[in-house]
């Protein structure tokens, strides 16, 4: 593919635009700290701001720096990410900060290329903090940025396949300003995220407000719809649990549920959640003392996952109070007042929060 002619005048407007009417009130910005950029960066990935503003301050008021969250148990750190989905990056984030205790003594890496080898910190989030925090002339690509380079380029390649992908990271690189200062690289990296955020959208952009219409080609072309191109659709499995929802009260007749910690690896590794069966049958067979009709079938839940739709049939049985729960399956008896101390999946907490 022949390298298109870059549009120089993209930067300086960019910058531009975003120290004139980019977001500028968001918790994580005017922060150099890496450890802030880093967890803002992590959190943001496939989740929406409104959400992220919920979870960030409670997370930096719990571990406020990296030796804290290093320190941590891993169930304090799932239990706070909760909600939050994609949980092996809540995993990933407890990794990397041991890992940038013992290896870094507490520092991060200034690099974007020495960020890259921490745990779950991927080429664009790496280039995230050392551009907001080191001013490192570098570009970020993750899928926002590719649909507004993509638009702007007119860019023919299929970013399903690893070829074109690099080729947009070239093109990216190749676009930054020139010579820019730390604060430049700020307001560029900013820019590109609050353009893809809030104007160059995947459905309906906002081209009339974009300060970079009359650069783009997919606009100008009145193609904007046919950019990003991408063949490979995902194709999600479909899958149905049985979820037996154990419950019963203690001697102070407070009342809990029967959880299990989720095997590693696998769908919601490391969090808590009610015994999982593959058909109903095998459910009642793991209680040969009840009958099936001292079972009440609640409504199915549908969940989704990257490559999963999960259907989950939640089956609930109240035992005896101090019942000794599910043996011989491993788990524990969690009160109900205690269900946010432990790191539960979202269907899973609204079922509970519902019953409750
Ligand atoms: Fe995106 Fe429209 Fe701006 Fe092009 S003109 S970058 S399609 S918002």
């Amino acid at each position: 593919m022949t390298r298109p002619a870059l549009p120089r005048e993209f930067a300086p407007r960019l910058i531009d635009w975003q120290r004139r009417a980019g977001r500028s009130g968001l918790p994580w910005q005017h922060t150099r700290e890496p450890y802030r950029v880093w967890l803002s960066e992590v959190m943001l990935q496939q989740t929406q701001v409104s959400t992220v503003l919920d979870y960030y301050p409670r997370f930096l008021t719990r571990f406020p720096d990296v030796n804290a969250l290093a320190d941590a148990l891993p169930d304090e750190v799932m239990a706070l990410w909760s909600g939050l989905g994609y949980y092996s990056r809540a995993r990933n984030l407890h990794r990397c900060a041991q890992a940038v205790v013992a290896e870094h003594g507490g520092v991060f890496p200034r690099t974007a290329e020495t960020l890259q080898t921490l745990p779950g910190i991927g080429a664009s989030t790496a280039a995230a903090i050392a551009a907001f925090c080191h001013g490192e002339r570098i570009s970020i690509l993750d899928g926002n940025v590719r649909r507004v380079l993509s638009r702007l380029l007119a860019f023919e390649g299929d970013l399903a396949q690893a070829g074109p992908q690099r080729q947009l990271w070239d093109l990216a690189q190749a676009l930054l300003p020139d010579a820019p200062t730390p604060d430049d690289m700020t307001a560029y990296t900013q820019g590109l995220m609050d353009l893809g955020a809030t104007l160059c959208q995947r459905s309906r952009p906002t081209c009339a407000s974009c300060p970079v219409q009359s650069l783009c080609r997919a606009h100008g072309a009145g193609e904007v719809q046919r950019f990003p191109v991408k063949t490979r659709r995902l194709m999600r499995k479909f899958e149905r649990w049985w979820l037996l929802l154990l419950r019963s009260r203690d001697q102070q007749g407070r009342e809990r549920f029967w959880l299990q910690r989720r095997p590693a690896p696998g769908i919601w590794a490391g969090l808590y959640c009610p015994p999982v069966f593959a058909s109903e049958q095998t459910l009642l067979e793991a209680l040969p003392a009840h009958p099936p009709d001292a079972l009440l079938a609640l409504e199915p839940v549908a969940h989704s996952l990257t490559h999963r739709e999960l259907h989950l049939h939640p089956m609930l049985l109240d035992v005896m109070p101090d019942s000794p729960g599910l043996a011989p399956h491993a788990g524990q008896w969690v009160e109900t007042g205690a269900l946010a101390d432990h790191g539960l999946p979202t269907p899973v907490r609204q079922l509970l929060g519902r019953l409750a």
